[in-house]
Order: C-alpha cells, then sequence, then structure tokens
C-alpha cells in the first residue's frame, strides 16, 4: 500500500509544513521504514518528501524532544523504541485531552452546533476497522485507530487542542512497540465494543458515559502497550 492511500487523518487547519513533515515521517515509521537504531538523514528525507532540509529538522527535532527519536550530537537522529514511561506519560496526556474533547463534542450536539448524524463518520471508520481483520496490515489498524480517535477531536472543533493531539503520536509507540507482535490483531474485535460504548456514550450526549468509557479504552490500550513492549524480544 502506498502512502498515497492514508489520507485517513483529518487536515486541520493550522498544520504547519513541518507538522505535515512529521506526519509523513510518523507514516513511515508506523510502516515499520526503519530498523531500530537506525539513522535519519534530514536531507535524504528532504528530498523524498520534495521538501527544504528545514521542516524535516523541525518535524526530527520535535520527535527527539518527545523521545521517539534519538539526537546525538555529531552521530545525528536514530529511531528509538520508546520506554514503559515515555508509554505511560503519552497515554495519559491523550486521556486527558480525549475526554476534553467529548465534553466539548457534547455540548456542540447540545446546542446544534454538530448534529448527530455527523458521528456516522465514527461508525464508518469503527466498521473498516473491524472489516477483513485477518487481512489487515498493521499500519492500516493504526491509521484507522487513529483516524477514530483524531475526528473526536476534529468533532470538538477546538484548534489549540487539536494542535496539542496531534503532537502526540501515539501511533509512533505503537509503530515502534507493537513491530513483529501480532498481538494487537487479537484485540481488534475488543476494541471494536470499547469505541462502540464511545460512539454510543456521544450519540446519547451522555458526558459521565463518555468519560468512563475513554477512561476503559485508553488504560485498557495502555496495559497492552506496556505487555507489547516487554514481549518484544
Ligand atoms: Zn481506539
Amino acid at each position: 500500500m502506498t502512502s498515497s492511500a492514508f489520507s485517513l487523518e483529518p487536515e486541520s487547519l493550522g498544520k504547519t509544513l513541518g507538522e505535515t513533515v512529521r506526519g509523513r515521517l510518523v507514516g513511515l515509521i508506523i510502516r515499520g521504514e526503519f530498523a531500530e537504531g537506525e539513522r535519519l538523514y534530514p536531507d535524504q528525507l528532504a528530498a523524498k518528501f520534495g521538501v527544504s532540509i528545514t521542516p524535516v529538522r523541525e518535524a526530527l527535532m520535535q520527535l527527539a524532544a518527545e523521545g521517539f527519536i534519538e539526537n546525538i550530537q555529531r552521530r545525528g537522529f536514530h529511531i528509538r523504541v520508546p520506554t514503559a514511561d515515555q508509554i505511560r506519560n503519552v497515554w495519559h496526556v491523550r486521556q486527558g485531552l480525549e475526554i476534553c474533547a467529548g465534553e466539548q463534542v457534547i455540548k456542540r450536539l447540545e446546542n446544534k452546533g454538530l448534529e448527530v448524524e455527523a458521528l456516522e463518520r465514527l461508525d464508518a471508520l469503527q466498521q473498516a476497522q473491524l472489516q477483513n481483520t485477518q487481512k489487515m496490515d498493521h499500519a492500516t489498524k493504526l491509521e484507522l485507530n487513529g483516524s477514530f480517535h483524531a475526528t473526536i477531536i476534529e468533532f470538538a472543533e477546538n484548534p489549540i487542542l487539536a494542535s496539542f493531539y496531534r503532537s502526540l503520536q501515539h501511533k509512533v509507540v505503537g509503530g515502534l512497540v507493537q513491530r513483529g507482535l501480532d498481538s494487537w490483531r487479537t484485540r481488534v474485535e475488543m476494541e471494536g465494543r470499547e469505541h462502540k460504548a464511545i460512539v454510543d456514550a456521544l450519540k446519547a450526549k451522555d458526558y459521565p458515559k463518555y468519560e468512563k468509557a475513554v477512561r476503559e479504552h485508553i488504560q485498557r490500550s495502555l496495559n497492552d502497550a506496556l505487555r507489547d513492549l516487554a514481549a518484544r524480544p
């Protein structure tokens, strides 16, 4: 599958070129294009993406600040598998942002800024994840799950929240930690039930139910990410 097939991520306003480049770099990481410890050359990536070296450096520095890439003096940027603490930190912030987003989505549904029918996009993304589970590759699964969650963020219509969320890169964790493992496949159906609980709570405009569903989903997902990390060879 080519990178152009991955256009599921909502294109939010205010995305900088650095963020776009980072998104494409993350796409390569989750498709397993780089080995653990592999060096990333900014000039090669700039040529690959057809951009100047500045946004590539910006994207690499950002991913390095988040700890997904190691920036070694005079030896450049290298791919790094995240630590358990890093995963916990990402999931903790992610949980907070997704709860905050849902609260705004429910408010928008209540005052008719958003129609309940719009939530059918979430059903469609969820259905796509449940179809062909056995044939689906890991990158597609990460993209579909990422799009499901990013769509809830998009529905909140809060550019500041969206910007923080985009910088989280939990898909990178999945891409690096679950590489070579098949454990994610056994969890697709359970994730489907959890996603349905999240969408049902939004449709019902039931904030306590939404918050509970998100907490359960993200906590379970964190536990599995840590289990995957421990299972890595
Ligand atoms: Zn999910």
